[in-house]
């Protein structure tokens, strides 16, 4: 698993266009300038790797495009030692995002194939989530709640109940809500039972599909 200069430079370069297109983090911006994308996903796409793109991984998903990744963490304004729970650990970039940040990351994935691969390949790179879970992100992981943030990465017909639930007071849900395309959604615990919603425009996700696979 190589992280080339050349590598190196493309991703530089990547962080620069995020900053472009209005991604104002420092830690944001420094935790994907660390991140080696191009290992996250087919060999065979590794050219592609730093552009600002959604890409397939296994089992029909996608690779976040870093745009929707920065925007998303940015979003959560995360603190080191955060409890955060994500939803579609996918390919594992935005946890290993969310790592970088010195975050506690406990992260759910529906498809058994996807946790596998991607749990051996996380512990490979270094990275160390608090606790990767086989299971479906819409009942969330009530044994493990409440959580600082939670960070849903495919797109939700709706609000999960239950994620709410599993929410701090003073914590932080960022979600893409809707069929085609999904709308960028922060929500807020202000008090037990008070939410603030705020959007943030258009973004298009896989879905969140019920139950595990
Ligand atoms: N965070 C990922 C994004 C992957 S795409 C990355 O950075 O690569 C979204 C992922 O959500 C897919 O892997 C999909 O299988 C998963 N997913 C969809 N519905 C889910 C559910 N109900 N629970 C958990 N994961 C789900």
């Amino acid at each position: 698993m190589k992280d080339s200069f050349k590598h190196q430079g493309k991703r530089r370069l990547l962080v620069e266009k995020l900053k472009d297109k209005g991604i104002s983090s420092q830690k944001v911006l420094h935790a994907i300038n660390c991140i080696p994308r191009h290992l996250f996903m087919d060999s065979s796409f590794e050219d592609f790797a730093y552009k600002d793109k959604a890409f397939p991984i296994a089992e029909g998903q996608t690779i976040s495009q870093p745009f929707t990744v920065a925007f998303q963490t940015q979003l959560l304004e995360v603190v080191k030692g955060d409890k955060i729970l994500e939803i579609g650990t996918g390919s594992g970039y935005q946890t290993a995002v969310l790592c970088e940040l010195e975050a506690q990351v406990f992260s759910i994935e529906r498809q058994l194939k996807l946790y596998k691969i991607t749990k051996r390949f996380l512990e490979g790179l270094g990275y160390r989530p608090k606790y990767l879970s086989f299971g479906d992100g819409y009942k969330g992981l009530p044994e493990y709640a409440p959580f600082d943030k939670i960070i849903v990465t495919a797109g939700a017909p709706f609000i999960p109940k239950p994620l709410m639930a599993q929410l701090k007071v003073g914590g932080k849900l960022v979600i893409p809500v809707g069929e085609d395309p999904q709308i960028m959604t922060l929500l807020e615990r202000v008090d037990v039972n008070t939410f603030e919603k705020h959007t943030y425009g258009e973004f298009r996700f896989v879905p969140l599909l019920e139950n595990k696979n």
